[in-house]
């Protein structure tokens, strides 16, 4: 099972509800996996189902990353506010890191995010 983790901060959970909505149908057959916050609205606001995580500054991009570090996560879209630092960069720094290591594909833009989840739905159809 196609298995995805969805993370945003905050300024970029507006972009992120709007994206799960627009690739919902692609979304749902997928296990899906969120930090705290994010699953919640994801949840709220569609039919999706998200296993949380912790938020991200209690250690959910941390839990996240040992799910890649173990080859169970394919692919991670991760919207972050590009101009806000965030008290838990570190744990950010390293969930990259760790994607570089496993070469799992990290989408870290909505265009991005785009190309990813519909590559993941081309390699599903095959
Ligand atoms: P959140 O965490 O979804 O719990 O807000 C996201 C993050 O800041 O990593």
């Amino acid at each position: 099972m196609t298995r995805v983790a969805l993370i945003a901060h905050d300024d970029e959970k507006p972009e992120m509800i709007d994206l799960v909505r627009e690739y919902e149908d692609v979304l749902s057959p997928f296990d899906l996996v969120g930090t705290g916050t994010t699953g919640k609205r994801i949840m709220e606001e569609t039919a999706l189902d998200i296993e949380r995580k912790q938020s991200g500054p209690l250690g959910g991009d941390t839990q996240i990353g040992a799910e890649v570090a173990d080859d169970r996560m394919d692919a991670i879209v991760f919207l972050r506010d590009p101009l806000t630092a965030q008290p838990h960069e570190p744990d950010i720094s390293a969930l990259l890191r760790i994607c570089d290591v496993h070469d799992v594909p990290m989408a870290t833009t909505r265009t991005s995010a785009e190309y990813v989840l519909d590559g993941l739905a081309a390699d599903g159809s095959e």
